[in-house]
């Protein structure tokens, strides 16, 4: 993404509207964590994990290229496809908050869950997801019907909506994902043929 939309897109977020729907504050947090992505260099998605008191229990956001991970000690491949911010989200659970009891859980995220993140949140046992904006060409979690029987199973623990949110937080959902597809998309191709992003 050009420094123009990433600017464009902090000002946006210095200058939202108050918080007058349900999920107005989650989305604000998902919004922030899809920016931190972008700058990063990666899909602009974010997630945040919330208790059945409402309050936060951890953010995480996409990561599948490796710009913000560079603390790493052993050399990797520079693009780690099942990084997504649903992915890391449930991964910070299972290691930091194995304590909690999943079905108490909401899972925020900026954009509606991709294929494997949904087969991932069924197995994870969360009781509730809430998306941002749905994804029209790559959304899986609002297509649960038609699963083989264990999963249908899983499936039917988990409430699945739309967040109830103002449509400013929608739009900056959308936004995130929409102006840095391309530019995405070719990176991961680069990364199929095993050529790193240099050059
Ligand atoms: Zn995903």
């Amino acid at each position: 993404m050009d420094l123009t939309h990433l600017e464009a897109l902090k000002q946006r977020l210095d200058n939202t509207p108050p918080n007058a729907l349900r999920d107005d504050l989650w989305a604000h947090l998902c919004c922030e964590q899809a920016y931190l992505a972008i700058k990063a260099g990666n899909y602009g998605v974010g997630a945040v994990l919330v208790n059945e008191e409402d309050e936060l229990v951890c953010v995480a956001r996409n990561q599948v290229f490796l710009q913000d991970a560079a603390e790493l000690s052993e050399p990797r491949s520079g693009y780690q496809s099942q990084r997504h911010a649903e992915m890391e989200l449930l991964d910070r659970l299972e290691t930091e908050f194995a304590h909690l009891d999943r079905r108490e859980l909401t899972l925020y995220v900026s954009l509606e869950p991709c294929l494997m993140c949904s087969g991932r949140i069924l197995l994870s046992g969360i009781g509730r997801v809430r998306y941002l904006t749905a994804d029209k060409a790559g959304g899986f979690i609002s297509h649960l019907h038609g699963l083989p029987p264990a999963w249908k199973n899983l499936a039917s623990g988990v409430e699945v909506e739309e967040a109830l949110i103002q449509g400013y937080w929608r739009n900056f959902a959308h936004d995130c994902v929409e102006q840095s597809a391309a530019q995405m998309r070719e990176k991961v191709v680069q990364a199929w043929k095993g050529e790193s992003e240099k050059g």
